[in-house]
């Protein structure tokens, strides 16, 4: 490549037309890297040009997608409509020059054309009647479109940095329009004018956009620009193998927040799909930044494994700040509670996370399982909690309130072997202590360890729940 490291720019460059989805998310998360690996830009542009489809909360899912998942871009965000009229200029330019022309085609003209293609069973394209008519025979009372000439003859070769070496015949391409008739411009020419102004250096998106590659070359070389590098990637498939739909999980950015996946995992999960480093599969920020190169992205389309998502998400999980996770579930909490935590029950929180991470692979799950350390006095029990405490049990967890009531030491090494000590005492299996224990304690009848439990929720906090419900 003749880029220099540092002079590196790349874009992101999403419609703001529906949601943020999976597929566009790896997009940003690809150009981010490349731009960090090679100490590069990565500029964000909002291609906001189809003003009727285009929406502002589309825009805001896009940059509170991007910021949550930690894919800050460099500088001013462009609003590609905002660059309309020096587009426009650029093809009036070009006119000029003689490098494109107007074109008087009915609509009637078109469909004709459309019609004829159809009928002999090729893909219509633009006969290119007016490249070298004479504006002077322009019928009256129609607004003419600018449309660029190009070449007629071989073929086109782009160098793509994913797909290797692609050719087409120059006669599959026609003459494309740059310029509607009511001088608005089109996509195509707002993405080339934009590509340059803005420096940018490697385009890489999906390779739904390989055939507008040779286009927009042409229109590069037009206006006597370097043509950037281009690197497509292909698209994300579905579990089956068909192009990934919503039902698959392509789904909006803020779905996957909702469902309690970190931004990390997230990225990670999203950086396997499609590129490798060998066979790593936990992959850190700075080990991607580091290893991220173009030639690693495979030329198949990747498959969208929930279940992967899932265990990377478990990963990341158990690794995470566990003040970071209380701080992220405890909105849940105190949803469902309907109040806010006390100090306590957050210092509770934080120190029951380390015995709920092995058990959870989603926030959501964790929020779950947490829930026990919120839950008001006296508990509400489930209905298989609310089966054991019958009334032996209760009064098994009356005599081991008095028990515990003598331990100062709070804390899962002194109350395990205590607790076992009283089941052998009381001539009961440790279980028959245990389940009542943790019904009384969670309100549930699965949970953490249950001398981790009563650790985490603190001697008067757990003795309370035991008194609540033992029979004296
Ligand atoms: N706006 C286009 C899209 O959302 C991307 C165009 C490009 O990356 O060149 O598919």
């Amino acid at each position: 490549m003749t880029h220099q490291d540092g002079s590196v720019v790349v874009r992101f460059a999403p419609s703001p037309t529906g949601f943020l989805h999976i597929g566009g998310v790896r997009t940003a998360l690809f150009n981010y890297l490349y731009a960090r690996h090679h100490g590069g830009k990565f500029r964000l542009r909002i291609e906001d040009t189809d003003r009727k489809r285009s929406t502002q909360a589309a825009i805001d899912a896009i940059l509170d997608g991007l910021n949550w998942l930690g894919l800050g871009w460099d500088g001013e965000v462009v609003y590609q409509f905002a660059g309309a009229q020096r587009h426009a200029d650029l093809a009036r330019q070009l006119l000029a020059a003689g490098l494109a022309y107007h074109c008087y085609c009915t609509p009637e003209e078109l469909a004709e054309m459309r019609a004829q293609a159809k009928a002999e069973g090729r893909s219509f394209r633009y006969d290119g009647r007016w490249r070298d008519r004479d504006p002077s025979e322009a019928p009256a009372g129609v607004d003419p479109v600018v449309r660029l000439k190009m070449p007629r003859d071989r073929e086109s070769v782009i160098d793509d940095a994913v797909q290797g070496r692609v050719t087409v015949a120059n006669e599959q391409l026609d003459d494309m329009i740059l310029l509607r008739a009511d001088g608005t411009p089109t996509y195509m020419l707002s993405v080339v004018i934009d590509d340059h102004d803005m420096g940018v250096t490697h385009v890489i998106r999906g390779d739904d956009h390989l055939i507008n590659a040779f286009r927009q070359k042409q229109l590069f070389e037009a206006l006597d620009w370097p043509v950037p590098v281009f690197a497509h990637i292909p698209l994300i498939h579905g579990p089956d193998g068909a192009k990934l739909s919503k039902r698959h999980g392509a789904l909006g950015v803020e779905a996957y927040r909702d469902e309690g996946y970190l931004p990390e995992a997230l990225r990670n999960y999203l950086l396997r799909l499609g590129w490798s480093h060998g066979d790593d599969e936990i992959i850190s920020d700075q080990q991607a930044i580091d290893w991220f190169e173009l030639s690693a992205i495979g030329r198949s389309p990747a498959r969208f494994d929930f279940d992967k998502l899932a265990s990377v998400n478990a990963h990341y999980l158990q690794q995470a700040d566990p003040a970071r996770l209380a701080d992220l579930i405890r909105p849940t909490l105190e949803e469902k509670t309907a109040r806010s935590l006390s100090g306590a029950e957050k210092d509770r929180l934080v120190a029951a996370m380390p015995f709920l991470t092995p058990r959870a692979k989603t926030l959501v799950q964790l929020a779950e399982n947490a829930a026990f350390v919120a839950a008001e006095r006296p508990l509400s029990m489930t209905e298989k909690a609310g089966s054991l405490l019958t009334a032996e049990a209760k009064a098994t967890l009356g005599q081991l309130h008095s028990t515990l009531k003598g331990i100062n030491d709070w804390q899962a090494t002194v109350l395990e072997p205590a607790i076992k000590l009283f089941a052998e005492e009381q001539g009961l299996k440790l279980g028959k202590v245990a389940q009542p224990l943790r019904a009384a304690l969670t309100g549930s009848t699965v949970s953490p360890g249950i001398f981790d439990v009563l650790a985490v929720l603190g001697k008067e906090e757990a003795l309370g729940r035991i008194e609540d419900q033992s029979n004296p």
